[in-house]
């Protein structure tokens, strides 16, 4: 038998003895059983896996994020000693970007250490191979409490999606915690818990509290834009790209995708990559409540536009062959497309820093 089913016999008998599984467990096991997860068994990228990222599509987009950490560098007062962290890097594909990219920027290239937080052993295995060669020293952790502490500019694109959203829906009582059950023929569906959860609308935003009945609102009960606050409120910076909604609102964002197609998510678990739009709005607020000040959020394209990916994509096709320009024009095309479900609109990105660091850049207005 297949890790697949054997996932999905496994969810099976969990809710069989102990009941109904709050959605965030189920997505927990989905994506990062130890066994059977996800990201725990493959490498899900690229042309041949299941979705493509911004640094799959172009290694702008790495040379920019790796050219904004050496401005912030010397915004922090050029320390001698800084940790350069990337949450969830994938193959490594943007930190060799963003390495080469800053070969000229020599004072801050030898003022990092490398730590890369990764959960998955099969993309941390893609990772040292992509970054082996490297010069710099690289270490690898599987969660961002176990990085020491000190001065840190932190990257995370398409990170926090990934991250388990616990799901609440309104009923007529009340919120409900969304749950995954069994029917009456044996097979996995959508439920809601028996009781209202006591006082759930005193903690939702208030613009939601009159939400309609059959309402879904998400949250991410992890700890890590806290934890990305505390860090960066003493002398750090981060930058965070995902897609998502810039204030907080009602609506079932859970979805699943395989072979670049979207599937159901109660379908074939840890088969599918299962993922939640983030909202910026509760990450920053959370942030802010440890110290960090909050830039943004802006949308990608906008961003990258500000970070000069125009002139980089210019001097690239001037360098390359012919027949290679097409390639460079179409990836500025799909990492700056403002139209509804291009990558420059849906995706946004968010700063958090130390208030004392002031603007950062790309942020601040022209
Ligand atoms: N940043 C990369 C990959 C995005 S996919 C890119 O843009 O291409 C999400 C990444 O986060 C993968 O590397 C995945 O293994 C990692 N990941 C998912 N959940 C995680 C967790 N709980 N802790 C650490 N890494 C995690």
């Amino acid at each position: 038998m297949d890790g697949v089913s054997s996932l999905e016999l496994e969810i099976r008998r969990l809710i069989a003895a102990a009941g109904p599984m709050p959605v965030v467990q189920y997505v927990s096991l989905c994506l990062t059983h130890p066994v059977h997860g996800y990201y725990i068994t493959r490498d899900p990228l690229g042309a041949s896996g299941d979705f493509t990222t911004a640094p799959e599509v172009s290694q702008m987009f790495g040379e920019l994020l790796g050219l904004w950490a050496a401005a912030v560098w010397e915004t922090m007062g050029s320390p001698e000693n800084v940790r350069l962290i990337e949450l969830g890097p994938g193959r490594g594909t943007m930190m060799r970007d963003a390495l080469r990219a800053i070969n000229v920027a020599s004072g801050f290239r030898k003022a990092i250490v490398v730590h890369l937080v990764e959960i998955s052993p099969a993309l941390e295995k893609a990772q040292r191979e992509t970054l082996g060669k490297s010069s710099v020293v690289l270490h690898w952790h599987r969660a961002l409490h176990e990085v020491p502490p000190g001065p840190a500019i932190i990257l995370a694109n398409e990170f926090i999606d990934a991250l388990p959203v616990n799901q609440m829906i309104r009923q007529a009582d009340g919120w409900h915690e969304r749950v995954v059950t069994l029917n009456a023929a044996g097979n996995v569906v959508f439920g809601a818990s028996a009781n209202a959860v006591a006082n759930f609308e005193r903690v939702l935003p208030r613009t939601l509290r009159a939400a309609p009945i059959g309402s879904i609102y998400e949250w991410r009960s992890d700890n890590i834009a806290f934890e990305i606050g505390r860090r960066v409120s003493d002398n750090g910076a981060a930058l965070i790209i995902d897609y998502g909604h810039s204030k907080s609102d009602v609506g079932d964002t859970l979805q699943a995708v395989g072979r670049h197609a979207f599937a159901h998510v109660l379908m074939t678990p840890g088969g599918l990559d299962v993922t939640a739009h983030v909202d910026f709005e509760a990450l920053a607020a959370a942030a802010e409540s440890m110290g960090s000040a909050v830039h943004g959020p802006i949308d990608q394209s906008e961003l990258l536009r500000r970070l000069g990916i125009v002139a980089r994509a210019a001097v690239l096709k001037e360098a390359a062959l012919p027949e290679k320009r097409p390639e460079i024009e179409a990836a500025l095309a799909r990492l700056t497309n403002q139209e509804r479900t291009g990558m420059g609109r849906l995706f946004k990105a968010i700063g958090l820093a130390d208030p004392k660091l002031g603007p950062l850049p790309g942020f601040a207005p022209e």
